[in-house]
C-alpha cells in the first residue's frame, strides 16, 4: 500500500468514492502515526485485533501483518472496492459492514480462537464515546484498547479526579482499565483535515477489577453522583439514603457539599458499598 496524500486521493478518484462527513471519515495519510499506533499496541501473532472503521485500510493493513487477525466493523458499503483492493493480499481481515453499535460483537467472536483481544482504531469522532461505552457495557473480553481520538475527549477519557474533564465515565473505565496517553498527533496528518488534534489513548485492562457488593447500584450511584456536574453530592443525591454516604465522606475530611469531580474511584467503591450494606 501506498500512503501518499496523492496516491489515496487517486484511489478515490478511480473508485469515485467521496469523503462523508456524517460518518467522521478523516483518514490519516501518514505512515509514521500508522506505525506509530501499531507498535504501540504490542500485538502479536496470537491477537485478534477489531478495528472500528478501517476507512481504506491504511491502519488494517498493518494490523493485519502483526496479528492473527483483525475483525473490521465499517459502516460506508461505498469503500467495499477499496478495501478489497487495498487488503487483496490480507486474508487475515474480515470485514463486517455494519454500524459498530448495532453489531453483536459476541457472537461475532465466537467465530475466531485468539489468545488476546484488542481493539485499535482511529475512531470515528462523533460516536467515540458511544463506542467505548458499548464496549464496557456489553463486556466485550477486550486486553487492550488503543485509540486515536479528538484531543479533548481524550483529556476526558484519562482525567483523574479533582480536574474539570474528570466525569462518570472516567470512574467507569477505571474500574476495568489503567488508562493512559501515548502520544498526541496534529490535525495536518488526516485528510480533510479536522478543526482539533487527537491524541491516541491506551486502556489496559485491570489484572483485579473492581470488587462491589451490587454492581447494578454502584454504576446508577456514579451516573446519580454526576446528574448535575456544578451540584454537590447532596443535591445530585437527594434521592439516596444520605447517612452511610455522609460518614465514608468524613472519613476523607469530606462533607455532602463535595462535588463528584472531586471523588475518587476508591471512595465511590466505598459509598456504593456502605449504602448497600444499609438495605
Ligand atoms: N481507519 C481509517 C483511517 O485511519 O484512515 C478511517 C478512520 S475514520 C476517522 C472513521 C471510520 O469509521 C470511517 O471509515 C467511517 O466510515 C467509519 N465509521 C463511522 N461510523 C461508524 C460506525 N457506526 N460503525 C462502523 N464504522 C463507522
Amino acid at each position: 500500500m501506498e500512503y501518499s496524500p496523492k496516491k489515496i486521493q487517486e484511489v478515490f478518484n478511480q473508485n469515485d468514492f467521496h469523503l462523508k462527513k456524517k460518518f467522521g471519515q478523516n483518514f490519516i495519510i501518514d505512515e509514521n502515526i500508522i506505525n506509530n499506533i501499531v507498535d504501540k499496541s504490542e500485538i502479536n501473532k496470537d491477537t485478534l485485533v477489531i478495528e472500528i472503521g478501517p476507512g481504506a485500510g491504511s491502519l488494517t493493513y498493518k494490523l493485519a501483518k502483526q496479528a492473527k487477525q483483525v475483525l473490521c466493523y465499517e459502516i460506508d458499503t461505498t469503500l467495499k472496492e477499496i478495501l478489497d483492493h487495498n487488503l487483496k493480499d490480507c486474508p487475515n481481515v474480515n470485514i463486517v459492514f455494519q454500524d459498530f453499535l448495532q453489531a453483536n460483537v459476541h457472537q461475532e467472536l465466537q467465530k475466531y480462537s485468539y489468545n488476546s483481544l484488542f481493539v485499535v482504531a482511529n475512531l470515528p469522532y462523533y460516536i467515540t464515546t458511544p463506542i467505548i461505552t458499548k464496549i464496557i457495557e456489553e463486556e466485550i473480553p477486550v486486553d487492550k484498547i488503543v485509540v486515536m481520538v479528538q484531543k479533548e475527549v481524550g483529556n476526558r477519557l484519562k482525567a483523574t479526579p479533582g480536574t474539570k474533564d474528570y466525569n462518570s465515565l472516567t470512574v467507569y473505565l477505571n474500574c476495568y482499565f489503567s488508562i493512559r496517553k501515548l502520544m498526541d498527533v496534529s490535525r495536518n496528518v488526516f485528510i480533510p483535515k479536522p478543526n482539533v488534534d487527537s491524541i491516541i489513548v491506551e486502556f489496559t485492562r485491570k489484572k483485579e477489577p473492581i470488587s462491589v457488593k451490587n454492581t447494578q447500584l454502584f454504576f446508577q450511584l456514579i451516573r446519580d453522583s454526576f446528574s448535575q456536574k456544578r451540584k454537590n453530592l447532596r443535591n445530585n443525591l437527594k434521592n439516596y439514603p444520605l447517612e452511610p454516604i455522609e460518614q465514608v465522606l468524613q472519613k476523607y475530611g469530606l462533607d455532602l457539599n463535595v462535588r463528584a469531580e472531586s471523588l475518587s474511584l476508591e471512595i465511590f467503591l466505598e459509598i456504593a458499598n456502605s449504602l448497600e450494606d444499609s438495605l
